[in-house]
């Protein structure tokens, strides 16, 4: 099913949008049956589980960090992480840089922005990331390199509002690349759309695709 499914879901990207596969809460087995359906990229939202299912998977395998992350918590995975889309204050930028000097990598991250209706979402809001960015602090942390955005739209059926959600995020995203990123070419990424939404998200400019259930089915919370 999780071959089908991934066909399926890649049947309806545009090329050149990256598929990350968001595994949490499914079992290693799950995610090796997506690998060799020839996924290469994994999502996954709590630290713990992320660095267990590394020790066990193939060493190929590209890690994103999704879920929101805590300071204490970035150690565990500066090793290995590929890119962190929920990267949303200066003090975890802080922590991310000071893991990746340890460990001798520069650590790829998304600014995770606010553009939900929804109060419990973590992020930036657009006037607090170009505040951010205004003040300059971001620039000594050589460890940490920012390669774009990550935001997450309201959760409603009412598509115009998740379309319009997303038209945010792209204009900030023009708008903070020709601001503060010009010269800086890795600044390409835009991490929009999840199973409900991706269809939408991959019209309102889209670069990179969060999917989860559609892949792997249900997820079974403990
Ligand atoms: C869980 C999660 C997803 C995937 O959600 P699905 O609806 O299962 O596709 C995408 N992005 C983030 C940030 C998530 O936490």
């Amino acid at each position: 099913m999780i071959k089908e499914n991934l066909q399926q879901i890649r049947a309806t990207l545009k090329p050149n949008i990256e598929l990350v596969a968001v595994s949490k809460f499914h079992p290693a087995e799950a995610i090796q049956e997506a690998y060799e359906a020839g996924q290469r990229v994994f999502g996954e939202s709590h630290v713990q589980e992320l660095v267990e299912k590394e020790k066990v998977l193939p060493k190929d395998i590209e890690w994103h960090f999704i879920g929101h992350l805590q300071t204490n918590k970035v150690k565990y995975m500066a090793p290995f992480v590929s890119l962190i889309h929920s990267m949303d204050s200066l003090k975890l930028m802080k922590e991310i840089d000071k893991q990746g000097q340890k460990c001798g990598r520069v650590i790829d991250v998304l600014l995770q922005i606010h553009v939900a209706k929804e109060e419990t979402k973590f992020g930036f809001t657009p006037e607090e990331v170009v505040e951010m960015l205004q003040e300059g602090e971001w620039k000594n942390y050589a460890h940490v390199r920012i390669v774009g955005l990550m935001a997450m739209a309201t959760n409603t059926d009412d598509e115009e509002q998740i379309a319009q959600e997303f038209d945010v995020a792209h204009q900030l995203f023009d708008t903070l690349k020709a601001d503060f990123f010009a010269d800086k070419p890795e600044f390409k990424e835009l991490s929009m759309g999840m199973s409900g939404d991706y269809l939408i998200a991959q019209e309102h400019g889209s670069t990179m695709v969060r999917v989860g259930s559609m892949i792997f089915g249900e997820r079974i919370y403990q």
